[in-house]
């Protein structure tokens, strides 16, 4: 399942290739599960459209919409941004794109074949296509309209750029373990299991602690922990994104170095004690018995 990185590498990555590029026509499978907009809405609204940009918000991809192109000349339009004055346009439509657990983008020629489980392709003025794919369709695609509903917003806080106060203020008076409550999306956006561990290995807190009993002191180094891993990754993303999002982008998500996720039984890279796996919320959850408090 992608996590944080994962879909800021994504988005990135389609940001770079499709900005400004412009829609000319859509297809959508004849399945119900990945349309949260239904598809007939979705097609009307996003054919002729410019792509200003293309951004995460949570764990959300979405693409920011200008206006559509005049009719006649939508075809010939090409993704240069001096001679198109709708590139300062504001955005009036929004694309959001949930990944889901098997959720891939892909930027592709037209002739590439197209993969089972394709859901949505869309035909852009630059000759490319974008398509989505979903084997488990647990991924959404929703289109909204600007004018008519206000523009997407990700449940929970930004775990990048947080303040110290605010996530201190995120876990105050709360009774659940720590681990649960970085798990817990409406108080941050897009942290999952995988950084959750990692980020309470590097701050030396163990993942069982109330989390409204943490020092602020703690939080503080939580915080910068979680922030760590994830610029990390989104580093390490970087430099792999052709592998996801350009033709035949099959690879599995890039994987860091992990001090404990997955690593039950094996030495702490830091003192050697035995990583320890419990079950908490559901989870999966390695710590070092030694390093974390
Ligand atoms: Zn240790």
């Amino acid at each position: 399942m992608p996590e944080l990185p994962e879909v800021e590498t994504i988005a990135r990555g389609v940001d770079q290739r499709l900005r400004l590029d412009r829609i000319v026509d859509t297809w959508f499978s004849s399945h119900t599960q990945p349309f949260k907009t239904p598809r007939a809405r979705q097609a009307k609204g996003l054919a002729g459209r410019i792509i200003l940009g293309v951004h995460r918000t949570g764990k959300h991809i979405v693409f920011e919409l200008g206006p559509v192109a005049p009719q006649n000349s939508a075809a010939a339009a090409q993704p240069d941004s001096h001679a198109q004055p709708e590139a300062h346009a504001k955005p009036e439509a929004q694309w959001i794109v949930h990944l889901g657990m098997t959720g891939r983008l892909l930027v592709t020629p037209p002739e590439e074949p197209v993969a089972p489980h394709t859901h949505a392709r869309l035909s852009l003025s630059s000759g490319r296509e974008l398509r989505f794919v979903d084997p488990r369709r647990f991924g959404r695609l929703e289109f909204r309209e600007l004018q008519r509903t206000p523009a997407f917003d990700a449940p929970g806080d930004e775990p990048l750029t947080i303040a110290a106060a605010e996530f201190a203020a995120l876990f105050r008076g709360r009774k659940l373990a720590i681990k649960a409550a970085l798990l817990n999306q409406t108080l941050l956006a897009g942290v999952g299991n995988i950084y959750a561990d990692e980020s309470l290995f590097h701050a030396g807190i163990r993942p069982r602690r109330a989390a409204g009993r943490l020092t602020r002191a703690e939080l503080e180094r939580l915080r910068q922990a979680l922030r760590n891993v994830l610029q990390q990754a989104i580093r390490l993303g970087g430099s792999s994104v052709s592998d996801y999002v350009d033709a035949n982008g099959a690879r599995g998500f890039f994987q860091l170095e992990h001090c404990v996720y997955l690593r039950t039984g094996q030495p702490c890279r830091s003192c050697g004690t035995p990583i320890r796996r419990i079950l908490l919320a559901g989870r999966g959850t390695h710590f070092c018995p030694r390093c974390q408090r």
